[in-house]
């Protein structure tokens, strides 16, 4: 994210994210903890690498007072046993912070988008108009099919979120550092 982009989304009062990759999904995360906004991140993945096609997806959705996206990853601290969930590995893998091969690209599958994409206005309109109980991460498996709605608490120590963090100081905060780009090569 450029500097130009930061200045314009930090108003915003939500953000629907339907980004590839952990970069920008770690930008819009602190621009929505920083300015205590909403954040709904979308996600998809299909793999076989299971043996098992896996064609799923994820909605996760930032609050001002809630957990953050890397909460909401690391999503149940306190529950190591949740981690042989085979469910959330999928919900890591949607959510790119798990994958084996980061560099080979992924197919963007137009079925799946729209079931992601419309869990996620439906976590838009839940935003302004409250119709149901908050839905911190919802997986989306159209492989079973099934949808899963997975609570999440805010984790102390996370870097993104917790005391230490940018959490609410909005423009009192550093700036983030962006990366100028590339000068174009000489001709
Ligand atoms: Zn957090």
């Amino acid at each position: 994210m450029d500097a130009d982009t930061w200045r314009e989304l930090r108003c915003a009062d939500v953000i629907v994210g339907a980004v590839d990759g952990h970069s920008p999904r770690w930008s819009l995360n602190t621009l929505a903890v920083q300015y205590r906004g909403h954040y709904v991140d979308t996600g998809t993945l299909i793999s076989d690498e299971s043996g098992t096609l896996d064609v799923s997806g994820h909605v996760a959705t930032v609050t001002p007072d809630g957990p953050c996206l890397l909460c909401l990853s690391g999503y149940d601290p306190g529950q190591a046993s949740m981690k042989l969930d085979p469910g959330l590995t999928a919900a890591k893998r949607a959510a790119g912070y798990l994958s084996d091969t980061p560099d080979e690209p992924t197919p963007s599958v137009m079925f799946l988008n729209q079931a992601v994409a419309s869990v996620a206005l439906g976590e838009l309109l839940n935003i302004v108009g409250d119709w149901h109980t908050p839905r911190p991460y919802t997986l989306v498996d159209l492989g079973r099919p099934s949808l899963t709605a997975m609570h999440a608490e805010t984790s102390p120590d996370c870097p993104a979120c917790g005391p230490d963090s940018t959490r609410g100081l909005c423009d009192a905060a550093r700036p983030p550092r962006f990366t100028p780009p590339e000068p174009p090569p000489h001709m």
